[in-house]
């Protein structure tokens, strides 16, 4: 197959980031901002009609040479722990295309502030697109997991994105129900996901109910999620139950357990 003459990519922008070096990038990212080229300023009409954009970027200090990783996450160094470049979002690949979703913060002239991205600064940015939650939002998705956050912080950080991003708001009652799915990973499953979830949420919580289902993607059509009267989360596995109180007064760390 002939390469296509015009297969030519120019920078539209760049990122600027705080983060400077790889290894100090957290793993969803950072607090940065992108800034576009005075030349591309028109494509920017309109684009406050967006809360979130996927951000393309050019990793230019990426491998390409090599197709097969050990994603982070990932403690089995061995060949049983590799994947491919395509199965994961590693910076590796024959061309280095970075895709990350980000929520506008501000937009001031041609600076775009975005609430995370994973790109170091000075990154070429080669295209912006609006995210549509009509047709990227696949609610029914799966993956089966690839690794495991590498500590309690970066769980309850990645819990908490999840949250938010189906509840749309950081509240108290979504940091309790964090706590409640942090707390349960951590201690049942090693901080991984079970393989399907079984749980039980109050149905006078709605706060709550919104970021249990941002966080396990239970719902009732698909028999995963249950309303209850009573103010507590329940999960089941393997034929085991676990019953967080969310009463007033109550530790809710301490599951009850039958
Ligand atoms: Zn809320």
């Amino acid at each position: 197959m002939p390469e296509p003459a015009d297969l030519l990519l120019r920078p539209i922008g760049y990122v600027r980031s705080a983060v400077r070096e790889r290894k100090s990038m957290p793993p969803l990212g950072a607090a940065a901002s992108v800034e576009v080229l005075p030349e591309f300023a028109g494509g920017l009409l309109r684009i406050e009609k967006h809360s979130h954009l996927w951000v393309l970027a050019w990793l230019d200090q990426a491998q390409r040479e090599i197709l097969e990783v050990t994603p982070r996450g990932v403690a089995d160094r061995s060949p049983a722990g590799l994947h491919g470049v395509f199965a994961v979002r590693s910076p590796a690949r024959p061309n280095p295309i970075g895709l990350t979703l980000t929520r506008i913060v501000a937009i001031a002239g041609l600076r775009i502030d975005c609430e995370r991205l994973d790109f170091l600064d000075g990154t070429p940015v080669i295209d912006l697109k609006p995210y549509f939650v009509t047709r990227d939002a696949a609610m029914a998705a799966n993956n089966a997991p690839i690794g495991r956050p590498r500590d309690r912080e970066a769980l309850r950080e990645s819990l908490t994105l999840q949250a938010v991003n189906f509840h749309g708001e950081r509240c108290s009652e979504l940091a309790l129900a964090v706590r409640v799915v942090e707390h349960f990973r951590a201690t049942q499953f090693e901080m991984g996901e079970p393989d399907g979830w079984d749980v039980t949420v109050p149905l006078g919580r709605p706060c709550v109910v919104d970021a249990i289902i941002g966080m396990t993607r239970a719902t009732p059509g698909r028999d995963t999620l249950a309303f209850a009267g009573a103010e507590e989360i329940v999960f089941r596995h393997a034929g085991q139950e676990w019953t967080y109180s969310l009463d007033e007064g109550e530790e809710p760390l301490t599951p009850r357990r039958t």
